[in-house]
């Protein structure tokens, strides 16, 4: 389990060095990890670390579902718009491993996108191996 403090109300963070931690820890060598956002209003997603590719990613769900359009959930708590991303997104990854180590390509990094933060946010690192 990574726990993390999230800054800003909407942020993209780099979590592949938590996630390689954890799997220097782990007793198994190679398989699959499981990375498991517990949240409703939160995503992973395997892309570049780059600032401005960063920024166009939340740009973008910012104008699929853009705050306060009338959405039915905005009666309950107001935060919708967060919820329809991360639902755009998705919750998880399943990330090959060789020698405890993640398999990504050279750009690649795991990243957490907080879409109604600022909060204390737990990701469930698991390994699969047969
Ligand atoms: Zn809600």
């Amino acid at each position: 389990m990574i726990e993390i403090n999230t800054a800003k109300r909407v942020e993209v963070i780099d979590i592949t060095l938590p996630i390689e931690k954890a799997l220097e820890k782990n007793d198994r060598e190679d398989g699959l990890c499981l990375v498991f956002s517990l949240h409703t209003t939160t995503a992973v997603i395997i892309n570049e670390a780059e600032s401005g590719v960063m920024q166009d990613i939340t740009n973008l769900l910012s104008e699929l579902a853009p705050a306060g359009k009338g959405y039915l959930h905005d009666r309950t708590d107001g935060n919708a718009h967060a919820h329809l991303q991360a639902a755009l997104l998705g919750n998880s990854l399943v990330i090959p491993v060789k020698a405890k180590k993640p398999v990504l390509g050279t750009w690649q990094r795991i990243l957490f996108l907080e879409l109604d933060g600022p909060r204390r946010r737990r990701i469930e690192v698991e390994m699969i191996s047969a």
